[in-house]
């Protein structure tokens, strides 16, 4: 099975894809998480993508779709795949059936997870996350029982620098101008995308989140 997750920057996506993993094993890809490791390695992905990530903006489609070439090459290609911050645009949704279809898979569910922008600045400006694990806390709706410390394994939370004010404004309008067409595209191309509001505790999103692709 091959699920997207799409939404705002903020929404939960990252939280709902680990849950889920969790519970039920498979693949979180998160392209962010990917570009972050490869700014971190100073790969030569790394120094191509980190201004367009410090301004918020999306890194070229083409440097993406070669970083999820070569990420499904070196998984499991039967495994569970959950899609979190991929694809972003019209040209990485059509790089990325043309990477399925050449493994004779397709996008099985695309899930929608919806929330008002409010909401998602105040998320963002709390979001500290784990510079070891990628565990996600939130110092107003889920903060670690020692403030800056890692639950899952101990280490220093950081606040990431994109969560600034400014960046994460910038941030969403260009998930407005650029990928929020993607609902539109997927609701047109198949019957495959589903609505889920976020706007509720992490558990009851994850369930709602598991209703809607079919695992509850
Ligand atoms: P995220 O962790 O998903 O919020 O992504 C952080 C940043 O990484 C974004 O603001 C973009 O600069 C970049 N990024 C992540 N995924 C993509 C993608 N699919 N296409 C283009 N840029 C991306």
């Amino acid at each position: 099975m091959v699920f997207i997750l799409l939404g705002p920057p903020g929404v939960g996506k990252g939280t709902q894809a680990s849950q889920l993993i969790d519970s039920f094993g498979g693949e979180h890809i998160s392209t962010g998480d990917l570009l972050r490791e490869a700014c971190r390695n100073q790969t030569g992905l790394g120094l191509k993508a980190q201004k367009y990530m410090n301004d918020g903006d999306l890194v070229p489609d083409s440097l993406i779709l070669d970083l999820i070439r070569d990420h499904l090459g070196s998984i499991d290609p039967k495994a569970k795949i959950l899609f979190d911050g991929f694809p972003r645009t019209i040209p990485q949704a059509d790089g990325l059936d043309d990477v399925l279809l050449n493994v004779s898979r397709r996008v099985d569910k695309v899930v929608l997870f919806e929330a008002p922008e409010h909401e998602l600045i105040k998320r963002l400006s709390g979001r500290r996350s784990c510079a070891n694990c990628g565990t996600i806390f939130n110092v107003y709706f889920s903060p670690p029982k020692i403030e800056d410390e890692c639950e899952r394994c101990g280490e220093v939370l950081v606040h990431r620098s994109d969560d600034n004010p400014d960046t994460v404004r910038h941030r969403l309008r260009v998930y407005q101008s650029q990928t929020a067409q993607l609902v539109e595209h997927y609701s047109s191309h198949s019957a495959v995308l589903k609505r889920v509001s976020a706007m509720h505790s992490v558990d009851e999103v994850q369930s709602a989140f598991r209703a809607a692709i079919g695992m509850d």
